[in-house]
């Protein structure tokens, strides 16, 4: 997202929300973010180093959960029509769960404990979908805890062998 003098904001840094498409929120967090680095460094000079401070806040609060989001998104995208349908329609996923995925902080959707019993319950009844599911969900959890793991100070190295590793999990 950064080089020297440069900053990448917005679809070009992959800054839509992978599930919904829905990208502006997102962007104009990440320009807030931005903006907070750049009055930071401006006595030093515009280098990916100083830019650095950036992409680790846009990755801590948003990128490293759309990379788990995106790793499910690539699951589903791939998963038979059938399976699809079968989820919606059995109430396994609801528009309420979709709000569940919004970064507004207004948000105030939350799902139940009981909720999550009876989605369990639903998805129970159906043991192919169940596994792939698990193995998904281990898959997206692994994907967040790289893309979070992203270097805190700027060292050319560091990051391409951070970049290698978060690149590997898609
Ligand atoms: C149908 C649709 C519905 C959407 N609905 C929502 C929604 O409800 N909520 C939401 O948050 N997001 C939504 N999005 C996504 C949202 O529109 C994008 O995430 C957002 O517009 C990205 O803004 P941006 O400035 O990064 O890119 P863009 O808006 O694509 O702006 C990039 C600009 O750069 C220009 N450009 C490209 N190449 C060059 C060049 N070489 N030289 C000069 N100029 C160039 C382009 O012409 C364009 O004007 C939707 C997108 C689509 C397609």
């Amino acid at each position: 997202m950064v080089a020297d003098g440069y900053a990448a904001v917005g679809d070009s840094a992959f800054m839509t929300m992978p599930f919904m498409g829905s990208g502006i929120e997102a962007s104009m967090q990440a320009g807030k973010m931005l903006a907070e680095t750049v009055i930071k460094t401006r006595k030093k000079g515009y280098s990916a180093k100083n830019l650095w401070a950036y992409q680790v806040a846009f990755y801590k609060k948003l990128g490293a959960l759309y990379m788990a989001i995106d790793v499910a998104k690539r699951w589903a995208l791939n998963l038979d029509p059938e399976y699809i349908n079968w989820l919606f329609g059995c109430g396994a996923i609801t528009s309420e769960d979709l709000k569940l995925l919004s970064t507004d902080e207004n948000n105030e959707v939350s799902i139940s404990p009981i909720e999550i019993i009876r989605k369990i319950g639903i998805l129970l009844s159906n043991p192919s979908l169940i596994f792939g599911l698990l193995k998904t969900l281990v898959h997206a959890v692994h994907s967040l805890l790289v893309a979070i793991s992203i270097p805190k100070k700027y060292s050319a190295k560091r990051v391409s062998k951070w970049q290698n590793k978060y690149e590997s999990m898609i």
